[in-house]
């Protein structure tokens, strides 16, 4: 514990946003961190409460408490405290693959059941993580730890979203030889397609995957497994397959005119945006521009946020994000006490954005679109949108939304965007290997052995656990990577 009495003495200070004018301007990151000072200062605020739920990573009546990855904050805290930085990026990295992640995009599962949290604003973990990981980022410190020697074995990672790289990652450092089969030309998933470059820079998954590379995991791009690699081969050369291909398959919309031209889901859409400023040679689709449009998004969660966010980027005429869900309160309500992560309104940074640009807050809570209109004599384009407010009423299956009679109105749009969440994993794979799935279509494994139906396929991340985090994702695929080894060490003792 760096001070004992450092709760009382310093307030919460957080990381500032840049100004509102500058950073719409550009993709770069939207947060200018507190200096050194500062943040050491705020690590002093970290009580060593022994009791320490920040850490624990359990799951309680399906919420998460803590950090998932059962980070060791506080001893991490303390020694960031007595400006040990490079002591507390070692302890950081014994539970944690890549904090250089969620240093930036984690929403702070363990801020969420600070001890300190239950009185006074938690402290700063996740800002003092980042200042950790950018001091030793900066200082050239994160280098190439290739494994002392190697196991002879053999594993495929079929995608390389944050599970996948966690997982080549941690069998690569013991000591197996580790191919990781990605689809797409870039590696990292939704770090790169899906979270935007303001919030995560690409750089950073850049210098990830190269350190690896030099770690000598092998990366193949352009590789969809079940289509360009036949996945028998898979099972011919490597010994394991690890399963990290996501939950990629987006909810889309269903109200007529869906099929116009100009509506667009939310990845479709994202990961434009990212190719554009990842490729500036690349085509650019006008449709999936936002310049001088008016642009309606369904789906009031984070990646309708970040939809906000681009289209303010990219010059949007008018932003409004549907959500059907009432706003949360704004503080704890009764059922969601402490130390369960905080189930309360939160204004993010486009939002900000929206409200300084446009005036107003682009949320229309209780609101869904019930019909899409398009103009025929305009190449069945969308014109406009009529949406609804709804009531939620009790019935057999829970709570269900109700269109309120009178409450219909239209605006006008260019671009409609489903950001509605996803529905999860893709199905070709699971099909070829015919492997089981729950009820909700993710495949079946069970958390502690990660173990497909299938004989030598584990499975990890969003595709077994459905959509959910980095933090959650990097954790799982931390896992596998042990449950797989250790599947094949007993396999070839026995
Ligand atoms: C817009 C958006 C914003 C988000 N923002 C945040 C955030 O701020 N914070 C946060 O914690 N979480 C965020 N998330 C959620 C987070 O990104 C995901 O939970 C996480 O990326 C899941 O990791 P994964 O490795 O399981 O899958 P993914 O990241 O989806 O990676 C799967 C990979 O598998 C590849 N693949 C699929 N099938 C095959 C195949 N057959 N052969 C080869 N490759 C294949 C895909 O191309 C992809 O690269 C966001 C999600 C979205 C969509
Ligand atoms: S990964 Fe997320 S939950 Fe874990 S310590 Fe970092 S900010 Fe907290």
């Amino acid at each position: 514990m760096g001070k004992i009495t450092g709760f009382m003495e310093y307030e919460r200070v957080d990381a500032e946003y840049r100004p509102v004018s500058e950073r719409i301007g550009d993709y770069a990151d939207l947060t200018v961190p507190p200096d050194g000072e500062t943040i050491l200062r705020q690590s002093a605020r970290c009580m060593d409460c022994g009791v320490a739920f920040c850490h624990a990573g359990i799951v309680v009546e399906g919420a998460s408490i803590g950090c998932p990855l059962g980070s060791l904050i506080p001893e991490i805290n303390d020694l960031a405290y007595r400006g040990d930085v490079e002591g507390a990026w070692e302890r950081m990295i014994m539970r944690h693959p890549f904090p250089e992640f969620t240093s930036r995009v984690c929403p702070a599962l363990c801020e969420g059941s600070c001890t300190l949290g239950e009185h006074e604003p938690a402290v700063t973990i996740r800002n003092i993580e980042r200042y950790v990981v950018d001091a030793m980022l900066e200082s050239g410190k994160i280098r190439p730890r290739p494994p002392r020697g190697r196991t002879g074995r053999r594993v495929a990672v079929v995608g390389s979203g944050p599970s996948g790289l966690a997982c080549a990652d941690t069998l690569n450092r013991l000591g197996n030889q580790v191919t990781v089969f990605e689809r797409s030309d870039r590696p990292g998933g939704l770090l790169t397609w899906g979270i935007p470059n303001m919030k995560l820079e690409k750089t950073l998954v850049d210098n990830r995957v190269r350190i690896m590379t030099e770690e000598n995991v092998t990366f193949v791009l352009n590789a969809e497994v079940g289509l360009d690699v036949p996945v028998i081969r898979l099972m011919n050369e490597f010994d394991a397959i690890v399963l990290c291909c996501g939950a990629t398959n987006e909810r889309r919309l269903d109200v007529p005119g869906s099929d116009l031209k100009g509506v667009h889901t939310a990845l479709e859409y994202l990961s434009a945006s990212t190719r554009r400023l990842l490729d500036p040679g690349a085509r650019n689709e006008s449709s999936l521009d936002a310049r001088g449009k008016k642009v309606v998004i369904v789906g009031g969660g984070d990646t309708g946020t970040d939809c906000v966010g681009t289209a303010i980027r990219q010059g949007a005429g008018s932003v409004v994000q549907l959500e059907i869900l009432p706003p949360p309160p704004e503080s704890r309500a009764e059922g969601n006490p402490w130390p369960l992560w905080p189930r309360v309104l939160r204004t993010d940074y486009a939002h900000h954005e929206a409200r300084e640009l446009f005036g107003e807050d682009p949320r229309r809570f209780s609101t869904t679109l019930q019909e899409i209109h398009g103009a025929r004599n305009n190449g069945e384009k969308v014109s406009s949108v009529t949406a609804v407010e709804v009531e939620w009423v009790a019935s057999g299956r829970g709570m269900t939304p109700r269109p309120l009679p009178g409450t219909e109105f239209e605006m006008e749009a260019d671009l409609v965007l489903s950001a509605m969440g996803f529905v999860g994993p893709e199905r070709t794979l699971i099909d070829q290997l015919q492997l089981e799935v729950d009820g909700r279509g993710n495949v079946l494994a069970k958390y502690d052995d990660y173990k497909s139906s299938l004989l030598t396929v584990f499975v990890a991340g969003d595709m077994r656990r459905g959509p959910s985090l980095v933090v959650q994702a990097l954790m799982e695929g931390r896992n596998v990577a042990i449950a797989c080894d250790r599947y094949l060490k007993e396999r070839k003792a026995g």
